[in-house]
């Protein structure tokens, strides 16, 4: 598998930070793992072509991981070649996904596909199950708390690799199951560290510590911080160097365009 990081952002615009999505290709095609605002140019910028991704994966429906949704389909629907070429798109998201879809047709009718066909979308009730087994890649989701929100983890295995991305989260078990065992843990690390949090963060995300406790318990075998607000990053202690300090295994920060084999 290969996981390209086309946003490492959050709400919080910045140059360097497009908001949450990856690009996963493996061995049955290309997946996109949520598309938050300014990941499509960043899938385009980094080789990947966005036509040719036929699944998406929403781990929630915040905008800033569900945004770019819309250019996708008015680029699927209008954009010139190889646009065109592009096969039916299946969208799998949490119990809500059918609703905001036709939210957003309502709001912008035009990037509704001419042909029902040309968009499938999967609903999954919030519970841990596989979503998806096709040849040497199987699919699955663990439920998360973040809030309100119904929120998953997702895992991703391929030939053997496994690579969970925790979405967002707040501190839960689900995030400790879906983890086990990874090679390849992309997790969100958005809160401030503890002691120094806005109350209300802990509720919702993960700081460096949860980070830590997780990966203690759920034995990953490398880390990827991602979802980074840079106030955070630059708090005391700094995120990146206490959990390589605290962990025995590698520890790296999610930049834009960064590429992971595994
Ligand atoms: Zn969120
Ligand atoms: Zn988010």
């Amino acid at each position: 598998m290969k996981l390209t990081i086309l946003g490492s952002g959050t709400v919080d615009p910045q140059p360097h930070r497009a908001s949450s999505g990856y690009h996963l290709q493996t061995s049955v095609g290309g997946f996109f793992l949520d598309l938050g605002s300014g990941t499509l140019r960043r899938a385009v910028a980094a080789g990947v072509q966005p036509h040719a991704v036929e699944k998406l994966f929403l781990s929630h429906l915040h905008p800033d991981h569900t945004a770019d949704i819309v250019p996708l389909l008015f680029a699927r629907k209008y954009a010139p070649a190889p646009w065109p070429q592009a096969g039916s798109l299946s969208i799998y998201g949490p119990q809500g996904t059918v609703d905001f879809l036709n939210a957003v047709f309502s709001a912008w009718p035009s990037i509704k596909p001419a042909e029902e066909a040309a968009l499938r979308v999967i609903e999954l009730p919030l519970e841990e199950q596989q979503i998806l087994d096709e040849d040497s890649v199987s699919v699955g989701v663990v439920p998360v708390e973040h809030g309100d929100m119904n929120a998953f983890a997702y895992w991703v295995k391929d030939d053997e690799k496994l690579l969970v991305y925790s979405g967002d989260t707040r501190l839960c078990n689900g995030i400790k199951n879906a983890a086990w065992g990874a090679d390849l843990f992309v997790c969100e690390c958005s809160c401030f560290p503890r002691g120094c949090e806005p109350l209300h963060c802990r509720e919702v995300h993960l700081s460096w510590e949860d980070v830590a406790e997780i990966c203690e318990q759920a034995n990953p075998l490398a880390v990827i911080l991602t979802h980074l607000y840079e106030p955070v990053l630059a708090a005391t202690p700094n995120p990146l160097d206490s959990l390589k300090q605290r962990l025995e295994i590698p520890v790296y920060l999610a930049a834009d365009g960064d590429v992971y084999e595994l």
